[in-house]
């Protein structure tokens, strides 16, 4: 970055909500008493898709979303804009849970059908949220991390992606597509869209309008029990309710049954047309790596990188960061990743931001519904949140409307990880686990290493992070 530029925007919802400022679609607050069929606590993805599906199930049903602040204040308006196969949590750990293996594999099959299934209904819709399916590179800038991917990908074939789906690539053939300098070589994922997650998410919003779907805005929740939601300035009275709110998620399902994890974010400001060509990145394809501490990116459709990776990666108390503003240290981190990506390309960082991710003790994802209560949720995606609100959101209503359907069995259904530990040893976790990987990381560059560090292997016991 140059020295005198002037500093980031930040916070601010991040670039993708503030930049859409002028075209962002309002909603009113919601006051009084009303009575619906179904009620969504939640507008991000995962509320909008259970309100879609609903209303495609039986279109005479009312249904209601309210959204505490404004639709896609949570992740859904702030992510990195992957839409990618990869499942809410580890395919051991849930074909452990019961089904074996091939309930991870249906698992895994539903999401590479999840991506498409997305993009088909956005083309039918008429979204336009800049999708663009490229697949997905995953850098490896050290030999451990080489490593790691060819055990990953072992892991993929055995969940059913095929040779086609997934592969390694070589020094060439990665810098053919992507020219980072230091890269020993990767993986190629088909099928990974790049997207604009507030023109999702608004989309998505007018979607549902137009099918009749109430939005309200403003309109927090307060409490949901029986068939009775409490808000602050009303009571509404739903059949089924659905708690859609992710990493916001500890004030109605407990705070040790999610917490919120952090991720942020860095916009650039266009690179000219010299820069793309050294760094040969033409198409729509999106990027991470195999460190510890990854970063992901994506070329947006307007030619800037947006990159996100760890920067404080949890707040005490669950705090969940408000608009999203991001400390110095952390835009320096990833503006540092980037710059060793690409040497000698100058960068200027027009925007950075943070947001939550909803994390699970196991960082597995779970879908539930209580036909008893007549509530429901689907939550714990952790970072691959996108296809799994889709699914979560779809599933979700065929669970409640006694659909059986090739979702409603599969190993999220009904799963439940064990609960976080309470404050402070949480906070003292989640910081160690990072203060690991990010040791990990370093040793693993110095030494040039083949093989993954101690250290990051027992935190990713401790998180439950492995295979
Ligand atoms: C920086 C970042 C990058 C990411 N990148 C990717 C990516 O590239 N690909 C990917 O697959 N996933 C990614 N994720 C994860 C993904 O964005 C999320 O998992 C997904 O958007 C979750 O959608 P959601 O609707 O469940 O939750 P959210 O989008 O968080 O929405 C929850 C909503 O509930 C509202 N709410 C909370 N409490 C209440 C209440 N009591 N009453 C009413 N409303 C309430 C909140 O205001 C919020 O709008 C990323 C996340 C972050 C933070």
């Amino acid at each position: 970055m140059n020295a005198l530029a002037a500093p980031p925007r930040n916070g601010e919802l991040g670039f993708w909500v503030a930049g859409l400022a002028d075209k962002r679609p309002s909603f009113p607050h919601f006051t009084g008493h009303d009575s619906v069929d179904v009620a969504i606590v939640g507008g991000g993805y995962t509320g909008l898709w259970a309100a879609y599906f609903a209303k495609k199930l039986e279109p005479s049903l009312s249904v209601a979303v309210f959204e505490a602040e404004q639709v896609g204040y949570g992740a859904s308006g702030r992510n990195g804009g992957w839409l990618s196969a990869m499942p809410p949590g580890n395919r051991a750990t849930f074909a452990r849970a019961g089904g074996g293996l091939e309930a991870s594999r249906a698992l895994q099959q539903e999401f590479v059908a999840g991506v498409a299934a997305v993009l088909d209904i956005l083309r039918a819709e008429g979204i336009d949220a800049d999708q663009h399916k490229g697949g997905a590179l995953v850098a490896a800038h050290t030999r451990a991390g080489l490593g790691r991917l060819v055990t990953r990908r072992d892991a993929d074939l055995k969940y059913g992606l095929t040779d086609d789906e997934v592969h390694l690539l070589d020094r060439d053939e990665f810098q053919s597509q992507i020219n980072i300098s230091t890269v020993h070589g990767g993986l190629f994922y088909k099928h990974c869209a790049r997207f604009h997650p507030a023109k999702l998410v608004y989309g998505l919003a007018d979607t549902l309008t137009s099918m009749g779907v109430r939005i309200y805005e403003g309109s927090r929740v307060d409490s949901v029990g029986g068939k009775t939601l409490t808000l602050a300035n009303g009571r509404v009275t739903a059949a089924k309710t659905f708690i859609c709110t992710e990493g916001y998620s500890g004030q109605l399902l407990g705070s040790r049954t999610l917490i919120p994890v952090n991720s942020s974010m860095i916009v650039t400001k266009p690179l000219p047309e010299e820069a793309w060509q050294q760094i040969g990145w033409d198409g729509p394809q999106c990027l991470n790596d195999s460190a510890h501490t990854f970063i992901y990116a994506q070329r947006t459709s307007d030619g800037r990188i947006a990159m996100g990776g760890r920067g404080v990666p949890y707040r005490f108390g669950s705090g969940t960061g408000g608009d999203g503003a991001t400390a110095q240290s952390t835009i320096d981190l990833i503006s540092q990743k980037l710059r060793s990506f690409f040497p000698g390309i100058p960068f200027e960082v027009e925007h950075a931001w943070s947001g939550v991710l909803g994390v699970t003790r196991d960082w597995n994802g779970g879908v539930h519904w209580d036909p008893a209560s007549g509530i429901g949720s689907s939550t714990g995606y952790a970072g691959h949140g996108v296809t799994s609100a889709y699914v979560g959101g779809r599933t979700l209503v065929e669970l409640a409307f006694e659909q059986e359907t090739e979702r409603t069995t599969l190993p999220w259904v009904g799963y439940r990880a064990r609960k976080w530990e309470p404050e402070p040893i949480r906070w003292l976790g989640v910081h160690a686990m990072y203060r690991l990987f990010g040791i990990a990381d370093r040793w693993e560059e110095r030494r040039d290493s083949r093989t993954t560090s101690l250290l990051a292997r027992f935190g990713s016991r401790l998180a439950g992070l492995h295979e």
